[in-house]
């Protein structure tokens, strides 16, 4: 099946096919099936992995490095916003396991 197709495709599908996984184990997190969830995001990172793709920012920013659960606002993490006049850090806990990931951004939108 994946024969088919050309290498830059098998890269797009994988990220597609990713995608979908990260949506389940977001409905799963929000059915309170962790363990399941974390499964999910395993298969999409193993699938990311094998096709050689780049990381999705879904996948880099949305799921816990530690454990692999998503990260969803008010449910699975914790959401804070620090900055000063220059910088928003936007400083992610995975609730689950603690881990803490900062994202600083810029205050001007560069897109
Ligand atoms: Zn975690």
């Amino acid at each position: 099946m994946v024969g088919k197709y050309r290498k830059k495709s098998i890269k797009d599908l994988a990220v597609q096919r990713a995608r979908i996984l990260y949506s389940l184990a977001i409905s799963e997190v929000e059915k309170g099936e962790y363990e399941r969830a974390r499964r999910y995001i395993d298969v999409a990172l193993r699938l990311i992995e094998k096709a050689n793709a780049r990381k999705p920012i879904f996948l880099r920013r949305g799921v816990c490095k530690n454990c692999h659960t998503p990260l969803i606002p008010g449910l699975t993490c914790r959401v804070r916003l620090r900055g000063n006049r220059k910088h928003i850090i936007v400083t992610k806990t995975c609730l689950l396991c603690g881990w803490v990931r900062r994202i600083p951004c810029r205050r001007k939108a560069e897109k």
